[in-house]
Parts: C-alpha cells; structure tokens; sequence
C-alpha cells in the first residue's frame, strides 16, 4: 500500500510550510491532526477519532489504527473509500507516543 510520509509535509522547524500549495497543506494538516489523535489513544486497535473526511463533498469520519508492528497509522473515512497509511510521523510534533521509545 502507498506510504505517505508525514515528513514529506514539514519543512526543517517540523512545522507544514505556510509557502505549500493549498491542498497539500491541507492534507498535511488533516494527517497532522490524524496523527495526533491516534497516538493519543493508548488501547490497540482501530479508533474513531472524530476528525471529519478531508474530501470536501464527504462528511464522513476518520477512523485510524497504529500498527505496533510496523510503526505506520492506517486511516479510513466513514463513508466514502478515501484511506491512507501515514509512515514517518514519530517524532513530530503531533506524535504522543513517548512510550515507545
Ligand atoms: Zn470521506
């Protein structure tokens, strides 16, 4: 499955680039916030995190899972078949994970 890289979206500060085309600064920040709620939630498994589809015409919601094994946060909306996996998000400043390290 396709990866993105949650560092493809941050510039050297670790913040997403006011300078970035709008819609990759808007995934960015949907990730950012998928990020930040998923590695909030300490019980394994998928989670519904409450943040709403980034399509425009979708008011579905995110649910996401971390996968302990492999370290990349699988996400997929509610009601339309946008999903993702988001890789390279530890150690930003949306990750809550200090336990694993
Ligand atoms: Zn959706």
């Amino acid at each position: 499955m396709y990866i993105t890289q949650m560092t493809h979206f941050l510039d050297e500060t670790g913040n997403i680039p006011k300078q970035m085309p709008k819609e990759a600064r808007e995934l960015g920040s949907f990730m950012a916030l998928v990020v930040d709620a998923t590695t909030k939630e300490k019980s394994a498994g998928r989670i519904n995190t409450g943040i709403r589809c980034f399509q425009e015409k979708c008011d579905g919601i995110i649910s996401s899972e971390l996968h302990n094994s492999i370290y990349d946060i699988h996400w997929k909306c509610s009601k339309c078949n946008s999903e993702g996996t988001i890789g390279s998000w530890q150690g930003t400043k949306w990750d809550n994970t200090d336990e694993y390290y």
